[in-house]
């Protein structure tokens, strides 16, 4: 492996309270007679919705659960949606059913306001639209120590502004260079982000190895060449797990992702 190119939410950055806040900001400015909303301003108060407690809130778990689901911004509306109909979607199957009962405007205004949402909360906030972001600090520490064996690459949706703040905000900005973070704008799929990548170093598909917590992403790549990996500790459950291993893809914990990624070793147990 030369190059180790890394996903960002749900892989470097636990992002779930900021989307969570982000979500429910855009659902409430488009739906705000919602039950939904109003439920839950009936148990966190009012005021700002990234300034609001979600912890142990169940509606924030039920959301999480069905992030593995979707792929894009509006899919965190029709999450929100399918909650306020007391719906359990468990499987792409029955999400996909529901998904498509929605107005395609909608999922429309929804992804383009979401987007409006979060520069709103971070230009109103910049430090506490920070500080609802997380690492996940047993993988960075990994990262830093094993820094020297191979480059590493950031391919993310997100503006390059947010994912600079990000990295530093998470102790780590020194260790991904301003060349290898692939942003929003190189492309909208993780392929082009790879074939970006492969191009911008000169280095070939099959020595680099992808970590992300999408499925789909990695069998995406793996087309390419590319090495996938799932990681197991984003935005996925033992659902996605269990469909990696059936396609043959790499299942990555905090306690073996170190071997997977750069051999040898032993897992470390706690
Ligand atoms: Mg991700």
């Amino acid at each position: 492996m030369k190059v180790l190119a890394l996903d960002f939410d749900g892989v470097v950055c636990d992002s779930l309270r900021e989307v969570f806040a982000t979500a429910l900001a855009t659902y409430e400015s488009m739906t705000p007679e919602s039950p939904l909303i109003a439920r839950l301003r009936a148990r966190r108060g009012a005021g700002r919705w990234h300034g609001l407690q979600f912890e142990s809130d169940p509606v924030m778990r039920s959301f999480e659960s069905m992030m593995p689901l979707g792929n894009r911004a509006e899919d965190f509306g029709v999450s929100l949606r399918a909650l306020e109909n007391f719906l359990e979607l468990t499987d792409q199957g029955a999400y996909d059913t529901f998904y498509n009962t929605i107005d395609p405007e909608w999922l429309k205004s929804f992804h383009r306001d979401f987007y409006v949402q979060r520069d709103l909360a971070r230009a109103f906030d910049t430090h506490g639209w920070l500080e609802l972001h997380a690492s996940y600090p047993r993988f960075l520490e990994i990262l830093r120590r094993r820094a020297a064996e191979a480059r590493i690459a950031l391919a993310t949706a997100k503006d390059r502004r947010s994912a600079e703040l990000l990295l530093a905000h998470l102790g780590v900005g020194d260790l991904i260079p301003a060349e290898l973070i692939l942003d929003k704008e190189t492309g909208v799929s993780k392929t082009a982000h790879l074939t970006a990548l492969h191009k911008r170093l000169d280095v070939p598909f099959t020595e680099i190895t992808f970590v992300d917590d999408k499925l789909n992403h990695l069998e995406a790549v793996a087309a390419l060449g590319v090495r996938p990996v799932l990681a197991g500790w984003g935005f996925n459950t033992p659902r996605e797990h269990a469909l990696a291993e059936e396609k043959g893809i790499a299942v990555a914990n905090f306690d073996d992702v170190e071997r997977v990624l750069y051999g040898g070793g032993t897992d470390v147990r706690e």
